[in-house]
C-alpha cells in the first residue's frame, strides 16, 4: 500500500494547560512523531535551548519571514510573535511524518483555512483555579504577565467549538493516552478530508 501523506496535528489551549508537557510525553511514547519548532521574538526563559524549545529571532527577522511567506501560520500573543516555519511542516507531511504544533488559537484558525484536513485539538485545564496556579508555580512570569496570560485564557476557551477534539488535562497520563488514541483513530479513517495544502510553496 502507498504510503500516505503525514498527520498534522494542532495543539491548542490556554498558557498553563499543559500543552507543553503533553506533547512532550507523546514524543518520548511516538518517536516517530515530529514536532515543530516554532520561532518567537520572546527571551528564553531558563533552560530553554535554541533549535529545541523554538527558534528565538529578533522582530526584524520575524517580520520578514512573514514578509515572505515563510510562516505556515503566525500571530501575536502577548506582546510577542510567534509562528510556524512553513517549509519544515510541509516537507515532513509529504514525506509521510506525523507532524505535531503546539500554537495558540489564532495560529490554529489559519492553519484551518490553509490546512482545513488537520486534526485539531483543545487542550483545557480541569479549572481555572488550578490554571492560575499552574502558571504561578512555574514561577517564569511576572504577576503582571500572569495575569494577562489569565485574561487571553479566559477568551480562548470560547473557540472549543473550532476545533475536532477537546482533552481535559487533570491527569497527565490519562490525556496522553485520550492523545494517542485520537491519532490512532485520525490514522484508520476510510475517508480523510482531501489533502491541501492552499497556497502552497513548491
Ligand atoms: P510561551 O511563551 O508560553 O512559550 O507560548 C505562548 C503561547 O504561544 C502558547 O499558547 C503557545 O502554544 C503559543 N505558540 C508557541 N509557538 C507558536 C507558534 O508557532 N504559533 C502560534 N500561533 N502560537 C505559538
Amino acid at each position: 500500500m502507498e504510503k500516505g501523506h503525514g498527520l498534522l496535528i494542532i495543539l491548542s489551549g490556554p498558557s498553563g494547560a499543559g500543552k507543553g508537557t503533553l506533547c512532550q510525553e507523546l514524543l518520548r511514547q511516538m518517536p516517530d512523531l515530529r514536532y515543530s519548532v516554532s520561532m518567537t521574538t520572546r527571551t528564553p526563559r531558563p533552560g530553554e535551548v535554541e533549535g529545541v524549545h523554538y527558534f528565538f529571532r529578533p522582530r526584524q527577522e520575524f517580520e520578514s519571514m512573514i514578509a515572505g511567506d515563510d510562516l505556515l501560520e503566525w500571530a501575536a500573543f502577548c506582546d510577542h510573535y510567534y509562528g510556524t516555519p512553513r517549509f519544515a511542516v510541509e516537507q515532513a507531511i509529504r514525506a509521510g511524518q506525523d507532524v505535531i504544533l503546539e500554537i495558540e488559537i489564532q495560529g490554529a484558525l489559519q492553519i484551518k483555512k490553509r490546512f482545513p484536513q488537520g486534526v485539531f485539538t483543545f487542550i483545557v485545564p480541569p479549572s481555572l483555579d488550578v490554571l492560575s496556579e499552574r502558571i504561578h508555580k512555574r514561577g517564569t512570569e511576572t504577576e503582571e504577565v500572569i495575569q494577562k496570560r489569565l485574561a487571553t485564557a479566559i477568551q480562548e476557551l470560547e473557540y472549543i467549538s473550532e476545533y475536532d477534539y477537546v482533552v481535559v488535562n487533570d491527569e497527565v497520563p490519562v490525556a496522553v493516552d485520550k492523545l494517542k488514541s485520537i491519532l490512532v483513530a485520525e490514522k484508520c479513517r476510510v475517508k480523510r478530508k482531501p489533502f491541501v495544502f492552499k497556497g502552497e510553496s513548491t
